[in-house]
């Protein structure tokens, strides 16, 4: 299976999970498609590949990485003042690792791109009533009607232009900002002791999960530097937890892309299929190639993470272990909403730390759900969030975001920790 030949078709071969297929017009999709084909990249290749070497030093240990925004990105909550936020709020974090962790931070967000979602159920019902389930909004919209819920393409070249004014206020940040990043590069090189080669002071690089594959495809060109194919729709793309199997589509078309990837590993997961996964997505063993991000609840992590890490070290083939604390630690209110306890992520953190250190592992990466807007949608945090506070500003269009507060405090305990 691995020395099948590889294109940026040839996950169309494989069994698919999480995408949909219920467009009505398949032919409008397919000229969506083809548009979104001629597109210009949203990325360059060379940003790409400084990623993946920025990535190889946090593989080494020489840096740390931090990733995060929202769950998914729609049309409603796009606005200047929120990405700058969500932005805002990154750089802040990344001070606070910098300075205790003594290592720079390099700094991705769930930017640019994150939109669709896989579902636990492909239909939900209310009062009786069966309706296909929201999938984010570049695939169908929120509202609970028939229209509303049927996929519709052009949804993608909105999702795509709004993508593309993205990039572009990132771009400007980075150009405002540039004097606190260059601070913030120095302080990272302040300890000769962990001295890294220098990593690229302005960027904020962009990621988002790979799961519209005829889109990631539609956006992958050949580079001619390098002979290589690099997917131009984000820096860094990941598999989730629910599209990781060995044989489907989403791990073919990820083996193939030059792109840095993320794997999800969630609590299922066992030693070898982790390292056969390795074997397909990594084979060469570049460093800052790959990222393992665990995803297993404060309950699960202590009986699930140190295997996984035990048998990557064991290995020898370099990789980014990072934590995403929040998919695992998700409940349901006593009013409704989905929401998660902010001590219950600190808590998966601090497990985190803890088991790397004791496996002799690098604890590098953190991937976080989180927004620069006052949101009340997870619980806790030193402006307290109560369940009753839950409805006043719940805006996510999917999972429960930290908001600022409760980020930056994540950020102080990492911090705290590292330096210990
Ligand atoms: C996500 O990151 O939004 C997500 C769906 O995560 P996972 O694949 O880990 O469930
Ligand atoms: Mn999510």
């Amino acid at each position: 299976m691995m020395n099948r030949n590889w294109t940026p078709r040839s996950w169309r071969d494989r069994p698919l999970k999480h995408m949909p297929t219920d467009y009505p017009n398949p032919r409008a999709l397919a000229r969506v498609e083809e548009e979104l084909s001629r597109r210009p990249s949203l990325v360059s290749a060379e940003e790409t590949r400084r990623l993946r070497d920025a990535l190889g030093r946090v593989a080494e240990g020489k840096a740390i990485l931090l990733q995060g925004g929202d769950c998914a990105e729609s049309f409603k909550e796009f606005s200047p003042d929120n990405i700058r936020g969500t932005l805002r709020l990154l750089l802040q974090m990344a001070v606070a690792l910098t300075f205790a962790g003594g290592r720079p931070v390099v700094r991705v967000g769930r930017i640019a791109g994150q939109f669709a979602k896989p579902r636990s159920s492909p239909v939900e019902t209310r009062d009786g009533i069966t309706l296909p389930a929201y999938r984010g909004d570049n695939i169908n919209g929120m509202a609970f009607t028939l229209a509303e819920r049927t996929p519709d393409p052009e949804r993608l070249l909105l999702a795509w232009r709004q993508c593309s004014d993205t990039m572009e206020l990132v771009r400007a940040f980075i150009q405002e900002r540039h004097a606190d990043l260059e601070a913030l590069q120095r302080w990272g090189s302040a300890h000769p002791e962990r001295q890294a080669p220098s990593l690229d002071p302005r960027n904020v690089y962009t990621s988002h999960e790979a799961l519209l594959l005829n889109v990631e495809e539609a956006q992958t060109h050949l580079d001619a530097a390098t002979g290589g194919w690099y997917d131009a729709s984000a820096h860094m793309l990941w598999i989730g937890e629910r599209t990781r199997q060995l044989d489907g589509g989403h791990v073919e078309f990820m083996r193939g892309i030059q792109n840095p990837i993320g794997l999800k590993c969630g609590p299922t997961m066992e030693p070898d299929d982790l390292l056969r996964l390795m074997d397909v997505l990594n084979p060469e063993a570049i460093a800052g190639k790959l990222t393992l991000i665990g995803r297993f609840g404060a309950d699960k992590i202590a009986d699930r993470l140190p295997r996984l890490m035990a048998a990557t070290r064991r290995d020898g083939r370099p990789v980014v272990w990072a934590t995403d604390p929040m998919h695992g630690n998700t409940l349901q209110a006593g009013n409704g909403y989905k929401t998660r306890p902010l001590d219950r992520i600190l808590s998966e953190v601090r497990h985190f730390i803890q088991i790397a250190s004791a496996e002799g592992v690098h604890p590098g990466g953190f991937h976080l759900e989180m927004t620069g807007q006052d949101v009340t949608e997870c619980l806790g945090g030193s402006r307290e969030v109560t369940e009753s506070d839950l409805p006043l500003r719940y805006h996510t269009h999917c999972d429960p975001r930290l908001n600022a507060d409760q980020a930056l405090q994540l950020a102080f305990v990492v911090a705290e920790h590292l330096r210990a």
